[in-house]
């Protein structure tokens, strides 16, 4: 039996126990919005281990945005090549609030991927469960 990897498990938003059950229902930018699961729909997880559990996430993706808003912002920089004039503040806050907005469902995904993944020390990965 082939195990699932780490990787695709955190790419993809699978349950950090089996790998296998969807944490999120629907898509990263489908039509529908995504939500998260309570439990895992293969495993039987719980996902929101404790009440008010994916606070937490908050954090997480509290630093995503940060690094991101640099990410951006120096991107912005390079693609206006180097314009750091007054005049050009607006469009550094333009850019960089669509790009939050833009990029506010992957936060969402990803927040609770790495909080349940990497900062749960009560949900380890468990083979037995990682099969059809
Ligand atoms: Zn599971």
């Amino acid at each position: 039996m082939e195990k699932t990897t780490k990787l695709y498990a955190l790419v993809q938003g699978k349950c950090p126990h089996c790998r296998r059950g969807n944490i999120f229902t629907g898509t990263l930018y489908g039509f529908d919005l995504q939500r998260t699961n309570e439990i895992c729909s293969h495993c039987g997880q719980r996902y929101e281990i404790e009440p008010g559990y994916f606070y937490a996430a908050m954090y997480v993706s509290y630093a995503m945005n940060v690094m991101e808003m640099i990410a951006v912002g120096i991107a912005t920089y390079i693609f206006s090549g180097g314009n750091l004039e007054f005049d050009s503040l607006w469009m550094y806050v333009g850019v960089i609030f669509s790009g939050c907005l833009v990029l506010a469902p992957f936060n969402y995904r990803y927040s609770r991927v790495i909080l349940l993944h990497w900062l749960s020390p009560k949900i380890s990965y468990n083979a037995y469960y990682d099969r059809p």
